[in-house]
């Protein structure tokens, strides 16, 4: 479908990053709700139509473990770059994670095999057409109302990445240690996020500083600590009968493999067992997501 960005009415404001808003729009000849992003403060206006041709690619791709992007635009004088895009009712996995620290709800493992699948199609897709994400964390990982999760925000524009790494808070704490340290990274380097970002939904908690070894790590000492800090392993609490699978615990170690080169691509560990044993699962995902937004 084609929309006209200057036609779309705004409903409501979804969520804010660190380059822009994103706004909850209608489409006022279909009806269709989309989501609109809006990037405002790119390092360099100059580039924008560059910028543009490069999110073209977005057009191209096409997976339900990808968000769909439904064109892109430049707004006021070219000053602003618009992206168009699929609307995710359940939010990000980020939102949903608030929800379920703040109601202290659990989620099951079959769960987690299903985003953690959901995810690693999502990357060996982009994989194929030569992309590495770089941004995998809770935020970008968006969760429709039946459950399904899908990839948003991936490295696709060079231009895009550096203006907004560049001049905000480019740095996540997801990044894997190969890339807090300037090394070159490859497609691995999303495994090591998507690991942290299970971690953080298996324990309710991000996993640095690992708990009771500091007390406070002040932020910007955050980051040299990942890379010398034990990885994070999957920890059993017996007093609410919960004991983790032999098979995650396998998957997370693989995945938190510290050495970039040594950690398993998306591609070999979609034949992990435990993931090929949560993919013949049956696993009710729209009721987990619909419990969370009615907590
Ligand atoms: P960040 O990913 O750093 O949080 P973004 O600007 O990419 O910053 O997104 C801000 C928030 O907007 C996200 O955390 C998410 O909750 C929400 N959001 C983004 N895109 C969508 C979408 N397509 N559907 C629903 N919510 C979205
Ligand atoms: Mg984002």
């Amino acid at each position: 479908p084609v929309f006209d960005p200057s036609k779309l009415v705004v409903v409501r404001r979804l969520g804010e990053g660190s380059g822009g808003a994103v706004e909850l729009v209608r489409d006022p000849g279909t009806g269709r709700l989309l989501a609109k992003k809006v990037i405002a403060r790119t390092a360099n206006p100059a580039m924008h139509r560059q910028l543009l041709r490069e999110l073209e690619f977005l057009d191209a791709c096409s997976s339900p473990y990808i968000v769909d992007h439904y064109g892109s635009f430049l707004a006021d004088h070219d000053s602003q770059v618009g992206i168009l895009m699929e609307y995710c009712e359940g939010g990000s996995l980020d939102s949903l994670l608030r929800r379920m620290k703040e109601t202290g709800m659990r989620c099951s493992e079959h769960v987690l095999g299903r985003i953690a699948s959901s995810v690693l199609r999502g990357l060996d897709y982009l994989h194929e057409r030569r992309i590495i994400h770089r941004d995998i964390k809770p935020s970008n990982i968006l969760v429709t109302k039946s459950g399904q999760c899908k990839l948003c925000d991936f490295g696709v524009s060079g231009e895009l990445i550096d203006s907004v790494a560049g001049t905000f808070t480019g740095t996540s704490y997801y990044m894997a240690p190969e890339r807090i340290q300037g090394k070159p990274y490859s497609i691995r380097a999303d495994v090591w996020s998507l690991g942290l970002t299970l971690h953080e939904i298996a324990h309710l908690r991000f996993p640095f500083p690992p708990e009771g070894e500091s007390e406070y790590v002040a932020p910007i000492e955050l980051l040299s600590y990942i890379v010398t800090a034990l990885v994070p392993v999957m920890i059993d609490d017996e007093s609410i009968g919960r004991v983790w699978s032999e098979g995650i615990k396998s998957f997370m170690g693989l995945c938190l493999i510290r050495s970039g080169t040594e950690r398993p691509s998306p591609r070999e560990l979609l034949s992990h067992p435990f993931i090929l044993t949560s993919e013949a699962k049956k696993v009710n995902m729209a009721k987990w997501v619909a419990a969370l937004l009615d907590a």
